[in-house]
């Protein structure tokens, strides 16, 4: 059966496009390769990070979310937020509410605030702010954690996690701040019938592995209770762990922990390759499931058309090259990491339809040229295909490193694309 909306990308921008235009009784498609920047993401959902920020100065001054917007929108015409044009904060709040509410379903929890962000430390030993995180990272926004009693806690071998590093640095910038921790101590824990265990007989151990481990109840319980024994009496208010708590059972395992130790209990935000991401594409793949969307592997490597009208993909499914027909098309492909834009050297390109792209200052905000209804345009702004809607970080004018906006973009035009894909029908 032909699909109304055919949809090339499952990360989070081609889920929202998808779950948008399936809400509205379509007939969607989604076409990917594999997991991209998604399943590589730290858990938080950026918004507008803290561009406002002045070096020297508290928090609390920058991480105001709607000054972050307009901050942005007044710097960066291009910008998705700019293009839009509408109150950009009320609009993303609203979407926002609609998508969470559909994680809520799943049983996933988003916390944090759309008005300003909270801070939380990574494993490199840095802060970094952003508008909702998971639960499991959520307990460690150093915004309320002024005078804490803080015990750093990692895995003996885990390579990308240093305890004694974490809390040096963190107790150092926060040290003669308001937000100064009252103590602030580290030490690991082995994870003990794991190395070397039939499950993991060559004796790995990385954060995926780790979390792998601490999926097993066996596994898990001991180390609660190495936990348990390492933190009795000394009055911890706060644990921080790897962000290894678990792929699945990462929930349970926090309460597990807040539990036997009393304290508040959080995973830092990760480095790359980082367990949250995964969790969270996992939870975005399952919505889909159960959405009714219909999702299939393949790598799409052209398009045929008629004008300016695309009349259908070629898609190629493990070795063989099919054709797929739709009535309207999302192109929700990422940037570099996802595969939709290419760079040779300098140059840079979209292979699939061959739009037009805006090459910024720097190459992170290089993309495709859309207008405000997320259609592809060209310099002068004529649309290029009628029925093609572009969305999430295969659009250019935007850096989402710099900015902290990735999801927040990814969200609002994955909800534009999919709307319009389905009036354009
Ligand atoms: C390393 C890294 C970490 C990040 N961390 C964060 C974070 O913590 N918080 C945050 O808000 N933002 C973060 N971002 C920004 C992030 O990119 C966006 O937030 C958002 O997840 C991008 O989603 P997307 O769906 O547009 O792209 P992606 O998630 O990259 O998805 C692209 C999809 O398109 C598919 N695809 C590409 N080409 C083809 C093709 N030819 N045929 C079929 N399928 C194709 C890919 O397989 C993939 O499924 C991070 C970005 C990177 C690179």
């Amino acid at each position: 059966m032909t699909p109304d909306i055919a949809i090339i990308g499952g990360g989070l921008t081609g889920a929202v496009s998808a779950l948008k235009a399936k809400e509205q009784g379509k007939e969607v498609l989604l076409v990917r390769m594999a997991w991209g920047a998604t399943a590589l993401g730290s858990g938080g959902f950026d918004v507008a990070g803290d561009i406002l920020r002045i070096p020297g100065r508290e928090w609390e001054d920058s991480l105001d979310i709607a000054k972050n917007i307009a901050e942005i929108c007044r710097r960066t015409p291009q910008h998705p937020y700019s293009l839009v044009g509408e109150e950009i904060h009320p609009l993303i709040k609203n979407k926002g509410e609609w998508f969470f509410g559909l994680l809520r379903e799943q049983g996933y929890e988003m916390k944090g605030s759309w008005e300003k962000n909270a801070v939380f430390p990574t494993a490199l030993g840095t802060l970094r702010a952003t508008a909702f995180s998971l639960g499991s990272l959520s307990n460690g926004n150093i915004l309320e954690m002024k005078g804490a009693r803080v015990l750093c806690l990692g895995i003996s071998g885990l390579s990308d996690f240093n305890s004694g590093f974490l809390t040096r640095s963190l107790y150092e910038k926060l040290k003669g701040t308001p937000l100064e921790w009252k103590k602030a101590e580290s030490g690991d824990l082995p994870l003990k019938g794991w190395i070397g265990s039939t499950k993991n007989p060559a004796g790995e151990l990385s954060s995926q592995s780790a979390a792998m481990a601490l999926d097993e109840s066996d596994i898990f319980s001991s180390f609660v209770e190495s936990v348990e024994k390492k933190t009795k009496g000394d009055g911890y208010s706060h644990i921080l762990f790897p962000p290894v708590l678990g792929v699945s059972r990462w929930k349970e395992n926090i309460s597990a922990l807040e539990k036997a130790t009393g304290a508040r209990c959080a995973e830092v935000f990760p480095l790359s390759p980082s367990i949250p991401g995964m969790r969270f594409q996992r939870v975005v793949d399952s919505l889909l499931g159960k959405t009714g969307i219909n999702v299939i592997q393949g790598t799409v490597t052209g398009c045929t058309h008629n004008g300016r009208r695309v009349t259908g993909l070629r898609v190629i499914k493990q070795v063989t090259e099919e054709p797929l027909a739709a009535g309207s098309y999302i192109l929700a492909s990422g940037r570099f990491v996802g595969g939709g834009i290419k760079a040779y050297g300098r140059a840079f390109a979209e292979e699939i339809f061959g739009l037009s792209l805006i090459s910024q200052e720097t190459s992170m905000s290089t993309g495709v040229r859309v207008n405000p209804a997320m259609s592809p345009c060209d310099e002068a702004g004529g649309v290029l295909y009628g029925n093609l809607f572009c969305a999430g970080s295969v659009i250019g004018g935007y850096d989402p490193a710099h900015e902290m906006c990735g999801s927040g973009v990814a969200l609002l035009t994955g909800v534009l694309a999919g709307e319009n894909a389905v009036r354009n029908l």
